[in-house]
């Protein structure tokens, strides 16, 4: 089905304030999640809301938390989410960090304990608007893990990703924003309720066997994903599991720590204002440079574009907003059962949607 994105918005805020969300973290989470749709990424868009919901009943979300300054030190915080809603505890901590950038150049916010902080880029858009530059590490636990390190055959890491996001005076922000794993987990779940194989590359069966059937993940013994780029992909993840969960959330996925069926963020984000390093002209100025002179890469056969990242998602947006976002049965279904164990019925969504 194709959904409007304003429509679809009202779904899911009142799902969430029928789970136990305030207003306005309705409106904060149900805003991102659709942004996320928008976007192109449906894998930490609405499709989320049957997780959401569960661990809203198992207190594993906790809707009425914001960020926590747990100490501050110069350039240096500590935040603790407290398990809330991570579309209420990111933008929170990243607003802290904005300030603190201001006032020495950099600012490192160690964030901990973040119910699923969705779509980073969303968090690194938020500083990047500010006109700041912002570099994020971030680890997933909670839950079992999804990924095998390079040379394994059975699953160790989360999908831990990584963003980095560039303001560009007068243009849009430079935005890379990526799991550590081959395809994002969601994207591996929304082939799965689609009916569809997955890229290449993306996962091993049981016995390190590569397949691009979503179901290996649902066996047991399961399959694993994949990192991008072999070692240097599974590299990174590691870094992040280091970071984010060893450094910022005490943590990890090893498994002497709890995995109940949640999904917790820890993430060591970097902020830096560029003016305190430079010329802001120059940088300006140089960065469209290598813009323009990347952009105009002659192409490969079926490439319309070379894009810088952050492109695909606008031209997603650009598209959905206009034509719509399309859910898949399987998902539609999951979100209209998961409102309806919080008294949201299939008549008040169908209503909502009309
Ligand atoms: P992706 O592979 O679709 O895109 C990764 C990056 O590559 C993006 O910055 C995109 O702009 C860029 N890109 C894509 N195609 C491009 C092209 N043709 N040319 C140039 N650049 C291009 O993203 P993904 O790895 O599937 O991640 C999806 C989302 O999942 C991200 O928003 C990420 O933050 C999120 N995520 C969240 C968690 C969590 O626990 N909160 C875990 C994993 C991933």
């Amino acid at each position: 089905m194709i959904v409007n994105h304003e429509k679809l918005t009202k779904v899911v805020e009142a799902i969430c304030v029928a789970a136990g969300a305030g207003a306005s973290e309705a409106s904060m989470t149900a805003g991102h999640l659709v942004e996320a749709n928008l976007k192109g990424h449906d894998s930490h868009g609405v499709g989320m809301i049957p997780i959401y919901v569960n661990n809203l009943k198992k207190g594993f979300c906790q809707p009425d938390s914001h960020a926590e300054v747990l100490s501050s030190n110069g350039s240096i915080v500590v935040v603790d989410g407290k398990l809330g809603f991570g579309q209420v505890v990111g933008p929170e901590s990243m607003d802290i960090g904005i300030d603190v950038a201001r006032q020495h150049g950099i600012a490192v916010v160690a964030l901990k304990n973040a119910h699923h902080l969705g779509r980073i880029g969303a968090h690194a858009e938020r500083v990047a608007a500010q006109g700041m530059i912002s570099i994020h590490y971030v680890n997933v636990v909670g839950h079992d893990p999804q990924v095998s390190p390079f040379g394994g055959t059975v699953p160790r890491l989360g999908t831990n990703p990584f963003c980095c996001a560039i303001p560009v005076e007068g243009d849009d922000p430079i935005v890379l924003d990526m799991a550590t794993s081959a395809i994002a987990a969601g994207k591996v779940r929304v082939a799965l309720n689609s009916g569809l194989n997955v890229p290449d590359g993306c996962l091993i069966d049981a016995e390190g066997n590569e397949t691009t059937d979503p179901k290996v993940i649902t066996l047991n013994p399961a399959g694993s994903q994949t990192h991008f780029g072999k070692h240097k992909g599974f590299g990174l993840a590691f870094i992040c599991e280091v970071l984010a969960g060893a450094l910022t959330g005490a943590w990890s996925v090893q498994p002497g720590n709890i995995r109940q069926g949640t999904v917790v963020n820890h993430m060591l984000a970097f902020i830096i204002d560029p003016k305190m390093i430079g010329d802001t002209d120059s940088f300006t100025s140089e960065t469209k440079a290598l813009i323009e002179y990347i952009k105009s890469t002659p192409t490969a056969k079926d490439v319309d574009s070379v894009l810088i990242p952050g492109e695909p998602e606008r031209i997603a947006k650009a598209n959905r907003e206009v034509n719509g976002i399309p859910i898949d049965e399987t998902s539609w279904q999951g979100i209209v059962a998961a409102g309806a164990t919080v008294g949201v019925t299939a008549e008040m969504i169908s209503a909502m949607l009309a």
